[in-house]
């Protein structure tokens, strides 16, 4: 991470620090105290980048555990909270602090994180009449205020991406195969410093109209859509876009489900604004898609959150309880996928801000273009 959360300030909504913002998450939930033990959580909180830690906070509380493997690391990395080695068997000592810090009161923990075994031995080794009970992902809403930090990490990954799509379109998509495509693709992004924030997809002809196609030996042809999506991952942040362009000519119907699929895209990004539910984002570019004809081929979600993780809260979809707030980055992707044909789906990184002017950190163009 590029400077120590207790440093960096929320875009537009509380000027505390991580810790405090979960403290204060952690008072109005009714949990006396919250066991974090998902490494990104961990790090998003404390700058920690180690693989073995646990946090403890609450109101009064802000202890980091660790092993001794990693006293040294958490000298230098974690700052604002009570470091505490610990000394034998993990779980143990994990219980014990807890037990400890919050005696006969119920602490939060992160279940969809910790597997059914890890929870068992870790009640069993409680003292004090201490209850644990699901947070529900408490770290992962904080997460989704991004700071100006985050957003400028995201921004730069975001950035990276774009300029590798002009590489890809300057080099030349015909002749290749799609794995040439993402291997030449992911190469790019090492020699910058960055990782593929997942596997890029590279699907022509097709394939494109698989959502999750992978990329294989096949051959990009002349007269095809070609749906490329990847993403880089720099400084810990992630970003994500797909592009959609033809080899030449094409049919009617591939041009003409480009241009729904651009216009969803765009209606939809303008629909963006903190306040507004996910499902009513999504609904935008599923009805424009639906009056087009195509809702049946429309068979995902509209986007997703961005941050540390590729896939992180909130959810844009039909079925999203999210509303979104200001500093959410979320993905808008509508695509359209003709089985055995071809598929097209166009996808922008949106930052959500207070003023009700959303940023888009996608500038590649989106006019259909041609590539050789
Ligand atoms: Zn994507
Ligand atoms: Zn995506």
């Amino acid at each position: 991470m590029a400077e120590t959360p207790s440093g960096s300030k929320p875009e537009g909504v509380a000027a505390a620090t991580r810790p405090e913002r979960l403290s204060e998450a952690v008072a109005s939930s009714g949990f006396d105290a919250l066991l974090v033990t998902r490494p990104v959580n961990i790090e998003y909180l404390t700058g920690f980048t180690g693989t073995n830690a646990a946090c403890l906070t609450g109101p009064d509380i802000r202890v980091f555990l660790t092993d001794f493997r990693y006293a040294d690391r958490a000298a230098t990395e974690v700052a604002g909270w009570d470091v505490e080695i610990v000394d034998g068997e993990w779980l143990a000592g994990v219980a014990r602090c807890v037990s400890e810090y919050v005696p006969g009161g119920t602490a939060g923990i992160e279940e969809n994180h910790l597997t059914m075994r890890t929870g068992k031995l870790l009640t069993k080794q409680l003292t004090g009449g201490l209850s644990l009970a699901d947070s529900g992902g408490m770290v992962e809403r904080l997460r989704r205020s991004k700071d100006a930090v985050e957003v400028a990490a995201i921004a730069a990954a975001a950035e990276l991406t774009d300029s590798i799509y002009s590489e890809l379109f300057e080099r030349g998509l015909v002749g290749r195969t799609e794995a040439d495509v993402a291997g030449y693709a992911v190469g790019r992004m090492r020699e910058h410093g960055a990782e593929p924030s997942f596997t890029p997809i590279v699907a022509a002809g097709p394939n494109g109209a698989s959502p999750h196609a992978e990329p294989g030996p096949r051959e990009i042809r002349e007269g095809e859509l070609v749906v490329i999506d990847m993403g880089s991952r720099l400084d810990g942040y992630c970003s994500d876009c797909t592009r959609t362009v033809a080899t030449g000519e094409i049919e009617d119907e591939a041009s003409r489900i480009y241009e729904v699929t651009l216009r969803a895209n765009q209606s939809a990004l303008e629909a963006v604004a903190a306040g507004r539910s996910a499902a009513e984002i999504d609904g935008v570019a599923r009805d424009l898609i639906t009056r087009a004809g195509y809702g049946e081929q429309f068979g995902h979600g509209l986007g997703h959150g961005v941050g540390m993780e590729i896939h992180e809260a909130p959810r844009l979809g039909p079925r999203s309880d999210d509303t979104l707030i200001a500093g959410d980055v979320v993905t808008v992707e509508p695509g359209i996928y003709l089985s055995g044909r071809y598929g097209v789906r166009i996808e922008d990184l949106v930052v959500v801000s207070a003023d009700g002017i959303s940023r888009n950190l996608s500038s590649h163009p989106k006019d259909l273009i041609k590539v050789d």
